[in-house]
C-alpha cells in the first residue's frame, strides 16, 4: 500500500485528504467527525482512507481494556464504577488510535458484541461474559465502512446501530446477548464511509436518508485529469516499483508519517481552544434561515468544519473562506443542487449589498465583525453617469475633440 504522504494529490481528491485529517484531529479531542467519500471506481477514495491508518496518533488507555477506557473517564462495564485509586493501580498503556473496518456482509454480533466463547468454554473457569464488537473496540478512533450503500441496503439492523452511534456526540451502543444483561456503553467513534452512488443500490441518501444526514461531510471525488499525475500513479502501481519501494522507503515512510502524527497532536491542542468569531456564526445562522435548511447537524458541521479547516491550513483565525469551503461538503447530501448553487452564488458574486454577507445589522463597535474587505468609499463604475465620464475625459484632454 502506498503511504499516506506519497499518495498523489490533485484538485479532485484534495478535499478528502483534508477531511481525513480534520476527522482524526476531532477524534483525538473526543469529538467524532463522520465523513463520507462518494465517487466512481478508481478515484482512490478507499485508498486514501485506509492509508490514513499510517498517520494515526497514539491514545492512552487503561492497561488491557478492550473498550479503550480513558483513564481519566472510564466508561466500560469493568472500569466505570472503580475509584480513581483502583484505576491508577491498573496502569496505563499507549496504543495507536483504533481503525477498524466493517464489511458490508458483517453480522450484528461482530459489530456490536457477542458472548465471549473462549471464556465460556474455559475448562477451569467457565464464565459468560460479553466480548465487545468492532464499534465499542473502536472507541476514541475510526470505524471504516466501504460500500456503505450496500450495507444500508442489506443490513437494516447494522444501519440502526450506526444511527445510534452517530446520533449524538458521543453516541452509544447496546450489546445484547440472550441470557446476559444488556450492556449500554458510550462510544465516541468517527465513522468513515465510501460508496459509489452510480453502482447498485444507488446513493445512500436514497436508501436511508437518516443515515446519509448523519455524515457531517460528504465529498464527491473527481478523477485525476493531468497526464503527469496519471503517469506518476501508474509508475507507483507497477510491480517493479512496488518491490523496490519496500526496502527503499520503510525508514523514510515512518519519518514522514511521524510528521503528520505530531502535526495532528499539535492541531488537536489548538482545536480544543479554538472558536468561531461571532460574525461567522451569525453568517452560518443566516444561511440556515435564508435557505430554509432543515438540518441543524448541517450547520453544526459547518461550524466545526470551518474551525478545523483553518487549523490544518495553519491559520490562527477562522476566515469566511473556511466557512464557504465547507458549504458543498456539508450540504451536498442534504439539499438539492439548485439550492446549493444559489447559496454558492450568494456568497461568490452577489456583491455586498444584497448578498448574505451583508453586515448592515451588525453593531459598529464589534471590531472583529468589521472587516475591511469591502471598502465603500469608491463609486462603482456602473453608478457613474455617462456624461460624467465624457466630461472627465474632456476636462483631462482639453485640446482634443
Ligand atoms: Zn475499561
Amino acid at each position: 500500500m502506498i503511504p499516506f504522504y506519497k499518495l498523489e494529490r490533485y484538485e479532485g481528491n484534495e478535499a478528502l485528504f483534508e477531511l481525513v485529517m480534520m476527522s482524526i484531529v476531532a477524534s483525538l479531542v473526543g469529538e467524532p467527525l463522520h465523513i463520507h467519500a462518494e465517487g466512481l471506481r478508481g478515484t482512490g477514495k478507499t485508498t486514501i482512507m485506509r492509508a490514513a491508518k499510517g498517520i494515526l496518533p497514539n491514545i492512552t488507555r487503561i492497561k488491557g481494556c478492550v473498550y479503550n477506557c480513558d483513564p481519566a473517564a472510564p466508561h466500560c462495564p469493568h472500569h466505570r464504577n472503580m475509584s480513581p485509586n483502583e484505576i491508577s493501580n491498573l496502569g496505563t498503556e499507549e496504543i495507536p488510535m483504533p481503525f477498524l473496518e466493517i464489511s458490508h456482509s458483517a453480522k450484528v454480533g461482530t459489530v456490536a458484541g457477542s458472548v465471549d466463547l473462549a471464556r465460556l468454554t474455559d475448562i477451569s473457569h467457565p464464565e459468560a461474559q460479553l466480548l465487545p464488537g468492532l464499534i465499542p473496540q473502536a472507541h476514541r478512533g475510526i470505524i471504516f465502512i466501504d460500500e456503505i450503500n450496500r450495507l444500508a441496503d442489506t443490513s437494516p439492523e447494522i444501519t440502526d446501530i450506526l444511527l445510534d452511534v452517530m446520533g449524538n456526540k458521543p453516541g452509544h451502543i447496546q450489546i445484547e446477548e440472550a441470557g446476559l444483561p444488556v450492556v449500554d456503553v458510550t462510544v465516541s467513534v468517527s465513522v468513515w464511509a465510501a460508496s459509489n452512488p452510480d453502482e447498485d443500490p444507488g446513493p445512500v441518501e436514497e436508501i436511508r436518508r437518516q443515515l446519509s444526514d448523519r455524515f457531517d461531510m460528504v465529498c464527491y471525488m473527481g478523477r485525476p485529469n493531468s497526464v503527469d499525475i496519471l503517469s506518476q500513479m501508474l509508475k507507483e502501481n507497477s510491480h517493479q516499483w512496488k518491490a523496490q519501494a519496500k526496502e527503499r522507503e520503510a525508514a523514510v515512510e515512518e519519518g514522514k508519517n511521524e510528521v503528520f502524527r505530531s502535526n495532528i497532536v499539535k492541531w488537536a491542542g489548538q482545536y480544543e481552544k479554538a472558536d468561531l468569531p461571532d460574525f461567522l456564526r451569525n453568517y452560518i445562522a443566516r444561511l440556515y434561515i435564508k435557505h430554509n435548511l432543515e438540518s441543524i447537524r448541517a450547520i453544526e458541521a459547518m461550524q466545526s468544519g470551518a474551525i478545523l479547516h483553518s487549523i490544518i491550513k495553519g491559520r490562527d483565525k477562522v476566515a469566511i473562506n473556511d466557512v464557504t469551503h465547507m458549504i458543498p461538503l456539508v450540504l451536498k447530501h442534504r439539499v438539492d443542487s439548485d439550492t446549493m448553487v444559489r447559496m454558492i452564488n450568494d456568497v461568490d458574486s452577489k456583491g455586498v449589498k444584497d448578498g448574505i454577507l451583508s453586515f448592515k445589522n451588525r453593531k459598529k463597535n464589534d471590531k472583529e465583525a468589521d472587516p475591511d474587505y469591502f471598502p465603500h468609499n469608491a463609486t462603482p463604475l456602473k453608478d457613474i453617469r455617462r456624461s460624467d465620464l465624457v466630461n472627465t475625459e474632456k476636462s483631462l484632454t482639453p485640446n482634443e475633440g
